[in-house]
């Protein structure tokens, strides 16, 4: 007997394959074990945010500050300023990578010899170590901008140990001691800059009120007016007065008004806010906002107030103010609210041709004050300060005041005979300065005081 044919293999009638194959498959393998690494990978980058967020959230502490701030700039100059050898702060920058120059001149002025440099840290991230903590400051412009201004919006933001975040409070601290010291002694100017005060240079040498030579009394009376308005603040609450003093100085070119205001800031430890009121673009609503944010502590200077009588008239004409400020905005700038508790304004101008009625009220202007042509008395006075050490009889100043009086500048000793040619204090401090030390040559140069009138 034969042996039964081994029955054919019958094909498979679906494609199943088996799971052992598909495993056996290396580039079946390969996907899954890339997959379960992306996986993996996308989990521990889920995690890791997560922690970073929670160790941030429970151990980081940060602290923003945006430019708009005085403490900015305080801040900017501390993180950079060149830190005395064992001086009283103590942090330093370990890892500033990126700085930024700021460039302003010494006397405000674009062309001067002694641009000051300032570095400062750039935007991005740094690094700085402050005793024993580290922070962490990201320095930030934003994309959105200030619609006044144009600027864009800048935040500083520091960054450091929940642990150590007292810190904050001591770096601005410092830094707030190291402003205040870089202006002790010193006149802080500002300027408007659009809708904004901003610092006008750097802080002046405070100016001395005796270097200021005006008429006989009345630097004395306006010193002894202020002081007594500091005086009476009570006086003003209970009488419901807006805590206000304006005074008008007004006066020839070169006579001392803006001198006077600057030193008379000094002796008060105010700075001075100016604004120049003939400036083109300072409309009323600019001027008004300004005064609703005068920087502490500073005297209002509001020079060439003729400017807005002459816009009086002008409107009064057309009916239209245009770009500059007018009479009634001056108005009601001085009576809005103001920023601080006090506000001490100055308003100067050179003509004063109509003075107006509508200024002379409480707290728009409550004092006015000629500040004239150099009188004799002041041209002594300077004599004195220029050469009082080596005219030590006063013989020098004698002559050069006979000498004065001779060319019809100023008037006599008994004030009988009247000058009909007049100087400025300005005009002879210029030729005391040409001549230092020389007494003889600023004599001898007073003919140059005599106004020139330049025939066309
Ligand atoms: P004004 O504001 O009246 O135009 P300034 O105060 O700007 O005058 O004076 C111009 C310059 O002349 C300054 O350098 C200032 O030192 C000097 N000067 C003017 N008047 C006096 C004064 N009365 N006493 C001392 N210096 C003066």
């Amino acid at each position: 007997m034969s042996d039964p044919p081994t029955p054919t293999p019958i094909p498979p009638t679906s494609s199943i394959v088996p799971l052992d194959a598909l495993f056996n498959n290396p580039l079946f393998a390969g996907g899954i074990g890339l997959a379960g690494l992306g996986a993996a990978a996308a989990l521990a980058r889920k995690s890791a945010i997560q922690g970073a967020a929670f160790i941030k959230r429970r151990l980081l502490v940060d602290l923003e500050i945006n430019k708009q701030d005085e403490a900015y700039q305080w801040l900017l100059a501390w993180l950079c300023l060149p830190r005395p050898p064992g001086g009283f702060v103590t942090s330093r920058l370990t890892r500033v990578h990126h700085m930024s120059m700021q460039t302003t001149s010494k006397s405000g002025q674009k062309r001067s010899k002694d641009a000051l440099i300032a570095y400062q840290p750039g935007y991005g991230r740094h690094i700085i170590r402050h005793k024993n903590a580290y922070v962490a400051v990201h320095r930030e412009k934003q994309s959105s901008s200030n619609m006044m201004t144009g600027e864009p919006f800048e935040t500083i933001t520091l960054t450091t140990l929940y642990a150590h975040r007292h810190i904050f409070a001591e770096i601005f601290q410092q830094a707030h001691e190291l402003a205040v010291s870089a202006e002790e002694g010193k006149t802080v100017l500002y300027t408007s800059r659009n809708i904004e005060w901003t610092k006008f240079g750097d802080p002046r040498r405070k100016r001395p009120l005796e270097s200021v030579i005006l008429d006989r009394g009345i630097k004395e009376r306006i010193v002894h007016d202020v002081r007594d308005f500091f005086m009476r603040q009570q006086w003003y609450v209970d009488r419901g007065i807006p805590y206000r003093r304006g005074y008008l100085l007004y006066g020839p070119p070169g006579s001392g008004k803006s001198s006077f205001i600057q030193a008379l800031a000094g002796e008060l430890d105010f700075g001075v806010a100016m604004i120049n009121l003939s400036e083109k673009g300072m409309t009323d609503d600019k001027l008004a906002l300004l005064l609703t944010k005068l920087p502490a502590k500073t005297i209002l200077l509001l020079e060439d107030a003729d400017a807005a009588f002459r816009n009086r008239r002008q409107v009064d004409a057309d009916g239209y103010g245009g770009m500059t400020v007018t009479f009634s905005g001056l108005l009601n700038a001085l009576d809005g609210v103001a920023a601080g508790e006090e506000r001490i304004t100055f308003l100067t101008t050179n003509h004063i041709d109509r003075l107006d009625e509508a200024l002379i009220r409480p707290g728009r202007v409550d004092m006015t004050v000629r500040i004239g042509e150099a009188t004799r008395y002041q041209a002594a006075a300077m004599w004195e300060r220029f050469y009082g050490d080596i005219d030590k009889d006063g013989k020098g100043r004698e002559r050069f005041l006979e000498r004065l009086e001779e060319l019809g500048l100023v008037a006599d000793a008994a004030g009988q005979k009247k000058t009909n040619l007049h100087t400025s204090a300005a005009a002879i401090q210029g030729i005391f300065l040409f001549n230092k030390d020389n007494m003889d040559g600023a004599i001898d140069m007073a003919e140059r005081l005599i106004p020139r009138i330049y025939e066309p």
